[in-house]
């Protein structure tokens, strides 16, 4: 069998073998062992990396959970760039939702789809958009976001740039965004700004959004409401999410 396939991870078993996790195009998240995988470069030379977009060429063998693993051809290398500690660092905060969210054996094309947009953005350039872009679109991918134009407890409209420049405000602790008679202790602000930008994020590819400079500054805020949003219905913190807020993300 073959599938389209982006590499989460990889962890040795013994000897020269690695399991591989993969997220399939058409079969959704699976495991398989790539025999020999450190000696053999002609099947899968440099293509374990995380976040390569390979094509999979793999084995099922009944009753068992993990696939064998063939060849990998790859479509396109994380690798073909010059690769730096934050773009590692955004790198495996893809790989680490994706492997959180998504369930073994369960297909998901609009995920799918999200993951190659923002890779493909990641490499024409900065990682900071489509961070943000992955983030928030995981969000609403997983039904985990609720209407972000109204307060969730009055359903006053928030819309920060017509109302005057007025904050948004999310908490830890409950669902979308809230007005300022409903902020509680210790929230977090959407500024008008980043509001702006969750609308268009929601309405133009992430392709479009490439011609904006985008420093680490901008949509910090939104970026840390997606990641609060996405570890509340996780029920964990992301460990690669902690590690883009020390680099000032
Ligand atoms: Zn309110």
């Amino acid at each position: 069998m073959n599938a389209e396939a982006i590499v989460l991870r990889t962890w040795p078993i013994r000897e020269a073998d690695q399991i591989v996790a993969l997220f399939t195009r058409e079969f959704g998240k699976l495991k398989g062992v790539a025999k020999s995988a450190a000696k053999s470069r002609r099947r899968f030379g440099g293509a374990l990396e995380p976040m390569t977009h390979v094509r999979a060429t793999f084995l099922e063998k009944p009753r068992q959970e993990l696939v064998r693993l063939d060849y990998f051809e790859i479509l396109r290398s994380p690798l073909s760039l010059a690769v730096d500690y934050t773009r590692l660092s955004a790198l495996a905060f893809f790989a680490e939702v994706i492997d959180e969210t998504q369930p073994d054996h369960d297909p998901n094309d609009a995920v799918f789809r999200l993951l190659l947009s923002v890779l493909e953005a990641a490499e024409t350039g900065g990682v900071w958009m489509p961070l943000t872009y992955f983030a928030l679109w995981m969000t609403r991918l997983m039904g985990w976001l609720p209407e972000l134009r109204r307060c969730m407890v009055c359903g006053e409209a928030l819309d920060g740039e017509a109302l005057g420049g007025a904050p948004a405000y999310f908490h830890a602790l409950s669902d979308g965004l809230v007005c300022v008679h409903h902020r509680r202790l210790a929230s977090g602000t959407l500024s008008p700004e980043s509001q702006r930008l969750a609308s268009l994020i929601f309405h133009a590819p992430a392709g479009a959004l490439l011609d904006e400079p985008w420093p680490r500054e901008r949509a910090r805020d939104l970026r840390r409401f997606s990641v609060q949003t996405l570890e509340r219905h996780l029920e964990r913190r992301l460990t690669s999410a902690a590690a883009l807020v020390k680099l000032g993300g």
